[in-house]
């Protein structure tokens, strides 16, 4: 069988890889969505010089052309969301309307981020010494590198470059190798939307191969990361051995507090909503649910009944809830978790097994364990697949320290209809983004993302807060 080739867009060129990976879909492992390039070295390099050569003029253009060029982009994504959201399904496993949700939010961050172009602002504040004024202006930081993971293909890429070009940076992104589709596609409606060769870079190929290169590379002067803490931290070491900006956005272990007062169906909702949705591969999922005793036995119940209901099979067919696990490692690894819990002592009362589907791929019911502690592995470590567990506490006061009791710090939430633990608990959850009666996973595009602890490092994302880690500031002194 034939497969379309992708190439890697090098200063407005596309350019052939030095070999080329088949990206397949994990509903169905005969389907391959096509050959995508490989690069290497050498080919990494020549994309950080197009972006290095084309820094001047972009960096100093005319914003109204980079607004232009940004609201371009939002449009045409926008208007092919069906078809892009397709794509994300089909290559990464989430269902269909949630793939269409990520493409719509990505082309929002593009057209977000083109009114942002034109509300960059700086200040001019008295100067102590008489004959002196004093501003401060944001420039953008050079050529960044942007290495994002395979869970969001096309919304992390989307709120990585966004601002990145908006703040005239230019880029070089390299994308996970699993899901090289939606970034592909990405970097092709960026290829067309008047934006100078050379701005915008897309390296395909592995972590393993381009990822040092990219990383350590002279012309890079920061990397914006999103992916394990311990591909992260790697990262972070070698950019400070550099002396180059860094931005980590890693893993969760987000807790979901479930008081006696919530309402028992709404916080089953938001539950399996945020524990199980988009096959739990989301760095917000809540993959803890901390449960007060006198809610706890009707909370498993019903949770076991709405469990059973859910629909696993291909990630493109109508009705499904839960598409595929998106590689055989990832299902693998979630499995072995539930076996880790169960042998830590936790009970698995739904789910955990593989599944067949019609065809053949990486299929398994969402697993729900009980009876677990903060002490076991299954709630310390990031299972990062459609595995949750439950802590049964007494009361708010252990619910919100069991909350805290974790090396990371994403996303928090909270049901219950009392006002005063509401308020308490978005004082004191240390968690970078708390929800009331809402999933711990599911945020809005303009305002900032980001979280505390182990689970990032540096500047937030997203919203005006990316300005942030896409410029650098300076201090201007004029005597007058
Ligand atoms: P990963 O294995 O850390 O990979 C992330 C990216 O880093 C990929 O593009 C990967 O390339 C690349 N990489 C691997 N080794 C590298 C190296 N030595 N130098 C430079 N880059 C390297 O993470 P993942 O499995 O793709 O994604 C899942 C993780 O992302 C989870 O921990 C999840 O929580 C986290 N995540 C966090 C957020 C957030 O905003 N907090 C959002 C989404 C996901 P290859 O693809 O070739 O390995």
């Amino acid at each position: 069988m034939t497969t379309q080739k992708h190439d890697n867009l090098i200063n407005g060129q596309w350019v052939a890889g030095a070999s080329y990976a088949p990206n397949i879909n994990p509903s169905n492992l005969a389907d391959v969505i096509g050959d995508y390039a490989q690069a290497d070295a050498a080919q990494l390099d020549a994309a950080v010089q197009a972006a290095q050569a084309a820094f001047p003029a972009w960096s100093t253009g005319n914003v109204q052309a980079r607004a232009d060029a940004l609201d371009k982009i939002g449009t045409e994504i926008l208007a092919r969301r069906e078809e892009l959201g397709t794509l994300l399904a089909r290559e990464e496993g989430k269902t269909k309307p949630e793939g269409i949700g990520e493409a719509t939010r990505a082309g929002n961050i593009f057209k977000f981020f083109a009114g942002e172009c034109l509300r960059l602002s700086g200040e001019i504040v008295p100067s102590v010494r008489s004959g002196v004024s004093v501003e401060i202006t944001r420039e953008p930081v050079g050529v960044v590198g942007l290495i994002t993971p395979w869970n969001f293909p096309i919304a992390i890429p989307a709120w990585k470059i966004a601002p990145a070009l908006a703040y005239g940076n230019c880029v070089v992104l390299k994308p996970a190798d699993l899901v090289p589709g939606c970034a592909w596609a990405l970097a092709e409606i960026i290829s067309r939307s008047g934006i100078p060769a050379g701005v915008f870079n897309l390296v395909m190929g592995r972590g393993s191969v381009i990822g040092d290169p990219l990383v350590n590379h002279p012309g890079i002067s920061a990397i914006s990361f999103t992916g394990s803490q311990g591909v992260g931290g790697r990262i972070a070491q070698q950019c400070a051995l550099n002396l180059k900006k860094v931005q980590l956005e890693m893993g969760g272990k987000n807790p979901q507090v479930i008081l006696d007062d919530a309402d028992l169906a709404q916080a089953v909702e938001l539950s399996v909503q945020s524990a199980f949705f988009s096959t739990g591969q989301r760095c917000t999922a809540s993959s803890r649910l901390i449960v007060t005793d006198a809610i706890y036995p009707r909370f498993l119940q019903a949770m076991q009944q709405r469990m059973a209901s859910l629909k696993v099979g291909d990630a493109l067919a109508a009705g499904t809830d839960i598409g595929p696990v998106s590689s055989l490692s990832q299902l693998e690894q979630d499995l072995d978790y539930v076996a880790i819990g169960q042998a830590e002592g936790a009970v698995l009362v739904a789910g955990g097994q593989r599944l067949q589907g019609s065809t053949e791929g990486f299929y398994m019911a969402p697993a729900l364990l009980s009876d677990t502690s903060s002490a076991m592995r299954i709630n310390r470590e990031e299972v990062f697949g459609p595995v949750a567990s439950i802590i049964r506490v007494k009361g708010y006061e252990e619910a919100l320290a069991e909350a805290n009791n974790t090396p990371f710090g994403l996303s928090a939430g909270i049901a219950t209809s009392s006002l005063k633990y509401a308020t308490h608990f978005k004082r004191h959850s240390q968690a970078g983004m708390v929800m009331v009666n809402l999933p711990t996973a599911g945020v809005d595009y303009h305002v900032p993302f980001g979280g505390r602890k182990g689970s990032s490092y540096g500047a937030r994302e997203q919203g005006r807060y990316a300005q942030e880690f896409f410029t650098t500031v300076k201090t201007v002194y004029v005597g007058n």
